[in-house]
């Protein structure tokens, strides 16, 4: 079995959603303009690394999504994203913080690392390379707000940077956040992740595993206001029996436990 950061967080909110996603296959479908763009606008900064037009990059990449149904949220639009996404990348090109020396090798890098009872755990790793003239290893994130930099050190807590610093080794770790606003603006937000934070990690991942294989699923509602964690789980439907939120926001995909590991490639 593969494992992956996105599948231990989703077993950690709920092992019940867990069972749903990658036991039954229940995907959610998709449909957020946002997500979709995010993952354009990584492809643009991958070309912008290797050398290639940015811009044409971002332009071919959304332009085939330019007639698809998404949901776009009050004051988006297709032309919308792409003028910020150009603000972005052209911003990013004149603060020119961040270096990719050796793209065609590290950018989305893939990383593996062995897990007890013949497991593997998987992570994709968006970039590794300078920042400010530092190596460390790079997370991009697309937005519509800005993440929160206080208090200070608050980022190395990020679950997702403390796993990619586990399975790589790395200590030294960056977010770069690309918040889509009206005036653009980029995040260059670094973290050192600890020794003990990585142990305490993996001790979570063999945990989480050993809960899995032994089949605990159980349901972990959230039902206390207000943060109820069921009303932004695409799986509420099949939890109330409910046929047309299950439509509205699934689509059943058996089989896909062997293809967990390319969730990475969305995050
Ligand atoms: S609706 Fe609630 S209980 Fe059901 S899978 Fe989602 S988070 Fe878990």
């Amino acid at each position: 079995m593969i494992y992956s950061h996105t599948q231990i967080a989703q077993y950690l909110r709920c092992p019940r959603s867990y069972r749903h996603r990658y036991l039954d296959g229940w995907r959610e479908r998709e449909t957020r303009a946002a997500m979709v763009f995010g993952r354009c606008f990584e492809t643009a900064l991958a070309a912008y690394f290797q050398g290639d037009d940015c811009t044409a990059a971002l332009f071919k990449e959304w332009g085939v999504f330019r007639d698809t149904p998404f949901e776009y949220k009050k004051g988006e639009s297709w032309d919308r994203l792409v003028h910020q996404g150009v603000h972005l990348l052209q911003k990013f090109v004149q603060d020119d913080r961040v270096r990719i020396h050796h793209p065609e090798r590290d950018l989305q890098v893939k990383l593996a690392r062995e897990l007890p009872g013949n497991n593997e755990f998987v992570a994709y790793i968006d970039a590794m390379g300078e920042l400010d003239g530092e190596r460390c290893l790079i997370d991009w994130k697309t937005t519509a707000s800005r993440y929160s930099e206080e208090p200070e050190g608050l980022l190395s807590l990020d679950p997702q940077l403390i796993c990619y610093s586990w399975i790589s080794g790395i200590s030294d770790v960056a977010l770069v956040v690309f918040v889509r606003k009206n005036h653009p603006e980029i995040q260059y937000l670094k973290a050192a992740i600890t020794d003990e934070q990585r142990r305490e990690y993996g001790r979570l991942v063999d945990i989480t595993v050993g809960q899995i294989e032994t089949g605990q699923f159980p349901p972990h509602s959230g039902i206390r206001f207000p943060q109820n964690g069921c009303m932004s789980c695409p799986h509420l439907g099949l939890c109330l029996g409910n046929q047309e939120l299950i439509s509205t926001n699934l689509i059943r995909k058996p089989g896909a436990s062997n293809l967990d590991w390319l969730d990475e490639l969305v995050d």
